[in-house]
């Protein structure tokens, strides 16, 4: 007999977590979407409501579905309002330390059946799993951004998650329509192990002063054709996001062709994170994107 989930708790409501719970309203869940503070939970209402209204918009789908979903999703200010979740999906920052804290804290406040997973891009689930009480109830599950459209879900089965565990983020993962690809819990699983080092490249070629920003990615475009260059790419992950899968992969394997580009990490340091803070390697204040070198 399978375990039913009816109510998703989502920790993080950032770009992630709110496509995440986007996806799950519609799929007829009930969300409860926490973050770190009132202003941050409204910003990612306000973002799923947006949303919503561009696929209204491109006849995705319809009014009536867009008002159903909405009055899915509820606010959590205290990790407490999470216990009626029977999954809960952390997508909070990619950086290990924060997701401890926010683990440690949550399980006192969940029933011992629900299911616990992380939406992390690169860390390692076995780790993140052995500090719950619950290790062979935790499982990855990976979504691609922007959640509403990308049809991909990696799955992480952790060393402890058991069979019932990895079937009901399976069928959790049918449900809310994506397809899902079955990754071992290695640094940054598949995609981002593919991905990331090429974007790492990418700022490698820039820093050296092979070619502008705006050639490094006509340059990927055009001659490789993908949908969108790599540094216009990294802006949309956030660069900070970017960096710390590049350092998991790098501590994670021990292999120096992981490490970060000292100029991604320069423009983390300055607060340039892409398009979340408005400025990476393009400046997006004004009407076009600018290349910021
Ligand atoms: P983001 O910066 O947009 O959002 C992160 C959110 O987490 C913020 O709203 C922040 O306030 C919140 N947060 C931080 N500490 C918290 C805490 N203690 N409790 C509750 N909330 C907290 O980042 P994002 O792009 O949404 O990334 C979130 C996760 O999704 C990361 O693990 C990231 O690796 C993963 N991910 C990102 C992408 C991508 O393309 N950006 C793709 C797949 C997976």
């Amino acid at each position: 007999m399978s375990f039913e989930i009816k109510t998703v708790g989502i920790v993080g409501a950032g770009q992630m977590g709110n496509g995440i719970a986007h996806v799950c309203a519609l799929a007829g869940y009930d969300v409860l979407l926490n973050d770190i503070s009132k202003d941050r939970i409204e910003a990612g209402l306000a973002a799923i409501g947006k949303n919503l209204t561009r696929q209204v918009g491109s006849g995705k789908i319809t009014e009536a579905e867009k008002a159903a979903a909405l009055a899915h999703v509820m606010p959590a200010l205290e990790l407490a309002d999470l216990r009626p979740a029977d999954l809960v999906i952390e997508s909070a920052t990619e950086d290990e330390a924060v997701k401890r804290k926010i683990f440690t804290a949550l399980v006192p406040n969940l029933r011992p059946e629900t299911v616990l997973a992380s939406n992390t891009s690169s860390i390692s689930i076995t780790r993140l799993a052995s500090i719950t009480d619950r290790p062979e109830r935790f499982v990855g599950i990976h979504f691609m951004n922007p959640v509403p459209v990308m049809e991909l879900v990696e799955l992480i089965r952790g060393i402890a998650t058991d069979d019932e565990t990895f079937d009901v983020a399976r069928q959790f993962v049918d449900r809310v329509g994506k397809i899902s690809a079955i990754a071992e819990d290695f640094p940054a699983f598949m995609v981002n192990r593919i991905l990331l080092p090429m974007i790492n490249e990418a700022v490698y070629t820039l820093y050296e002063g092979v070619g502008s920003v705006e050639a490094i990615d006509t340059a990927m475009r055009l001659g490789a054709h993908h949908p969108m260059g790599p540094l216009q790419l990294a802006d949309f992950i956030g660069l900070d996001t970017c960096l710390a899968v590049m350092q998991v992969l790098y501590e994670g394997l021990a292999d120096s062709k992981y490490r970060p580009c000292p100029l991604l990490v320069k423009y983390v340091e300055a607060g340039w994170l892409g398009r979340k803070t408005n400025r990476g390697f393009y400046d997006y204040r004004g009407e076009k994107p600018v290349p910021t070198r």
